[in-house]
């Protein structure tokens, strides 16, 4: 092999890098700056992105909004320090939220041409990274204390809260749970709960100091006779309590792994930073991305604090800011930038205004829909249309705010015949296909009937083909919904051996048995071809051409629990980070972006309006059209908000022409003259001030200044009656008031 001349070229420290010029792109290519020979291209990523990839070893924080190229950079800087030789692959520790990212960062690490270099470059969730740690390290820490993970949590918080006679509903339950999760990502302890939520402002579902018993509950019953329960959080506690407490642990673990990477930093819980601080112990070789707009979990104790406080911590730190949006058409930025352009609060300070760079693609469109039935059958009907017209199905992604919401789509799309996914939902590798995929490998890998060289490399990847189709695997696909699911979700098993291969040519059977093992526990099946139906939570970091985004409805998006039942907030936080969630969505787009949501559950009434999110966003022709459509399959036709466009579904609401809580440029002084007029009037003819007008009535004419009948006529509960009867009077108070009110304009 041919011995690498490099002459570092980033490593030392080398200041001027992180002061390239900006604008353009960077032609650094493969010779370097002080004539050293790099392995990595660097021509496709920009001066900024140049900058955070050839940033000294040390700290280093990439702080920039939705598409600009924040993973791109992390993978980048990654094979930079591997294909320059300051950190060998297995000594890189690159860590995720979620599995799929963790798997979308080892698909690019191999893009890059690191090929076996990619396999050893560890990138994992924290969870995963800490399962594989502690099964490690356990014998030295515990000696031989047995312990396992533990299969569900519910039934043993149902078996807590029954200890205290907490209610086990299945609601209160899974909120039960929901508490005990969070308290333990924030580090706080069973006793120390109630005194917490004070200082987190947190309202706890039901009263305080009950939860906080059935978490001790909880604690306690994972001490089992028979050995330890641990759960997924206890995972990140004992390894960053074995990193902490005993310095051999630590020393072997600091001697083995010397660069850490953490994608989507902004989502950072308290446990997991202490994780992670116990992996960095003194050192300060640590490259953060982030981007705190897309803080999307604080309900699971989450946040930005630590991104936005990376500089504070290390002063040395390199940061870089990325403003070009690679990945979305100039529309969908443009989107984008108008739905985050509305935050509020310390995070949205922090916003940068994306600049799209890719070319022109369609605008968004906004559709309304009379029920969610008839919403997913027309979005089925667009994906059909999608992907008659090229797009592939597995570049097509419906996203919704909560994963009941799927149901409606995944029939819509059975009876459509197109292939889907549904992510975060049913598990890959309990489904019946992939359980007897599995067994079917197994059995090969233990016939001694087999030479040594069918079981490894290429040759592998024929015998696992030739294995699957013992369980139904086909050359090609076949036809009928439920065949083609099955089908796929065997070709994925397929495509994943083809690509591990494809990283280490001398992988073998058992190995790839190991790796569908780690798979199951972390929880990250393959990819399978097919429409990705996701929660806008799992969307995060992931990117299709063209993203549905559903049943944006108010109650939905922003979820219901941050409102009041009148529609006004309950919580400010809340709401704002649900406006981000949105932003989350626009932002994986590529290409196509549609936004739809529906009136009613099902067929009747409307009892539902659009996502406030929405407010100013919809062109109005769109929404007309749309509500018209919806009109003519017997659907309702609503009157709309004359500030937001929303459809109005109370009768004060369609009264005034607005929601109450839109915005309105309200004259008191003209409201205050039209109440006299009102009294003397009904005083007058001695009829009820009501039978004059209602107060949304005057309301209505004081924030829309009607001042011909044609305008007056529009102002609801003004009929032709009202009109002939009063409709002078009111339209000479009103010019009357236009007119001192120009006279005062022109004076300014
Ligand atoms: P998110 O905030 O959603 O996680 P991100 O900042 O991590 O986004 P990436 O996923 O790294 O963004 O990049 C978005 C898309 O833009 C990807 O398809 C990526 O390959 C592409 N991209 C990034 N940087 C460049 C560049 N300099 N030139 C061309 N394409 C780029
Ligand atoms: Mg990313």
């Amino acid at each position: 092999m041919q011995r690498r001349t490099v002459t570092d070229c980033s490593a030392g420290r080398f200041a001027g890098l992180v002061g390239l010029p900006t604008g353009g792109r960077a032609r650094v290519g493969r010779r370097c700056h002080d004539g050293g020979v790099c392995a990595l291209d660097l021509a496709d990523l920009d001066p900024e992105q140049v900058a955070a990839v050839r940033a000294p070893r040390g700290p280093v924080c990439v702080l920039a909004g939705a598409g600009t190229g924040k993973t791109r950079t992390i993978t980048h800087r990654i094979a930079h320090l591997i294909s320059h030789g300051h950190v060998r692959p297995d000594q890189v520790l690159a860590v995720t939220f979620t599995s799929r990212s963790a798997g979308e960062l080892r698909t690019r690490l191999r893009s890059l041409g690191l090929r076996g270099a990619a396999a050893r470059v560890q990138a994992r969730t924290f969870h995963a990274a800490a399962l594989r740690q502690l099964r490690y390290f356990w014998p030295q820490v515990a000696a031989d204390m047995p312990w396992r993970l533990v299969d569900a949590k519910l039934p043993l918080v149902v078996r807590a809260a029954n200890r205290v006679r907490a209610s086990t509903a299945p609601d209160s339950v899974r909120d039960l749970l929901g508490e005990i999760e969070w308290a333990k990502a924030s580090l706080i302890a069973p006793d120390d709960y109630v005194a917490a939520l004070a200082a987190h402002r947190r309202e706890p579902p039901l009263d305080a100091s009950l939860v906080a018993e059935v978490y001790d509950g909880y604690e306690t019953l994972k001490a089992t006779p028979d050995g330890l329960l641990l759960d997924f959080d206890d995972l990140l506690l004992h390894t960053a309590a074995a990193l902490e407490n005993h310095p051999a642990v630590a020393d072997e673990f600091r001697g083995h792994y010397r660069s850490f990477v953490v994608d989507e930093y902004q989502d950072m819980t308290p446990l997991q930073q202490r994780l992670l601080d116990a992996w960095l112990g003194d050192r300060d070789d640590l490259t953060v991305v982030g981007d705190a707009n897309q803080t999307i979990y604080s309900f699971t104790g989450a946040t930005p604090r630590y991104l936005l406080d990376f500089s504070r911590r290390f002063p040395d730190a390199t940061v870089v800011r990325l403003e070009r949006n690679y990945r979305s058409t100039p529309q969908v930025v443009s989107l984008a930038n108008q739905v985050i352009g509305a935050a509020r609060g310390r995070v949205a300070g922090t916003r940068l205004q994306l600049i799209g760079q890719r070319p022109e693609g369609p605008e968004p469109t906004f559709a309304e829909y009379a029920d969610v039935p008839t919403e997913a059958t027309a979005v089925a009907a667009e994906i059909a249309t999608l992907i008659a017209t090229g797009t592939p199905a597995a570049e097509i992604a419906v996203l919704y705010r909560i994963n009941a919401q799927s149901e409606s789509y995944e029939q819509a799309l059975t009876e459509g015949g197109i292939p889907y996914q549904v992510r975060g939902g049913e598990n890959f590798f309990a489904r019946v296909e992939v359980q007897q995929a599995v067994h079917a490998l197994r059995a090969t890998a233990s016939r001694d009937d087999l030479p040594d060289r069918s079981r490894r490399g290429e040759a592998m990847v024929s015998l696992v083909r030739a294995t699957l189709a013992s369980v139904g695997f086909t050359a090609t696909e076949p036809a009928g919904t439920r065949a083609r699911e099955r089908w796929s979700a065997l070709q994925a098993l397929v495509r994943l051996t083809e690509e591990m291969v494809g990283d280490d040519d001398r992988l073998d059977l058992t190995g790839l048995l190991r790796e569908l093992e780690v798979r199951a526990a972390a929880g990250h099946p393959p990819t399978v071809q097919g429409v990705t139906l996701a929660s806008l939570h799992a969307a995060k970091g992931l990117e299709w051409d063209a993203v549905f985004l559903v049943g944006l409805s108010d109650g939905a998006v922003p979820i219901a629990h941050v409102l009041h039942s009148n529609g006004s907030v309950a919580d400010a936080a809340a709401l704002e980070e649900e406006r981000r969630l949105l932003y989350v969505g626009v932002t994986r787009a590529r290409q196509t972006v549609r936004l739809s949501w529906a009136l009613a559950r099902t067929a009747g009434r409307p009892t539902r309006r659009r996502s406030r999110f929405l407010h100013g966003l919809v062109p109005e022709a769109s929404a007309a059209s749309r509500v018209a459509a919806a009109d003519q399959r017997g659907g309702a036709r609503l009157p709309s908000c004359r500030v937001c466009g929303r459809s109005l579904l109370n009768a004060g609401d369609t009264l005034l022409g607005r929601c109450s809580s839109c915005p309105a440029e309200l004259n008191a002084e003209l409201l205050a003259a039209l109440q006299d007029w009102r009294r003397e009037k009904a005083a007058q003819l001695s009829i009820d001030a009501r039978a004059v007008a209602s107060i949304t009535t005057l309301t209505a004419i004081a924030e829309q200044w009607p001042t011909d009948e044609r305008a007056l006529a529009a102002i609801p509960g003004i009929g032709q009656y009202k009109l002939r009867r009063f409709g002078a009077e009111m339209l000479a108070i009103v010019i009357s008031f236009s007119d001192s009110r120009h006279k005062t304009a022109g004076k300014k």
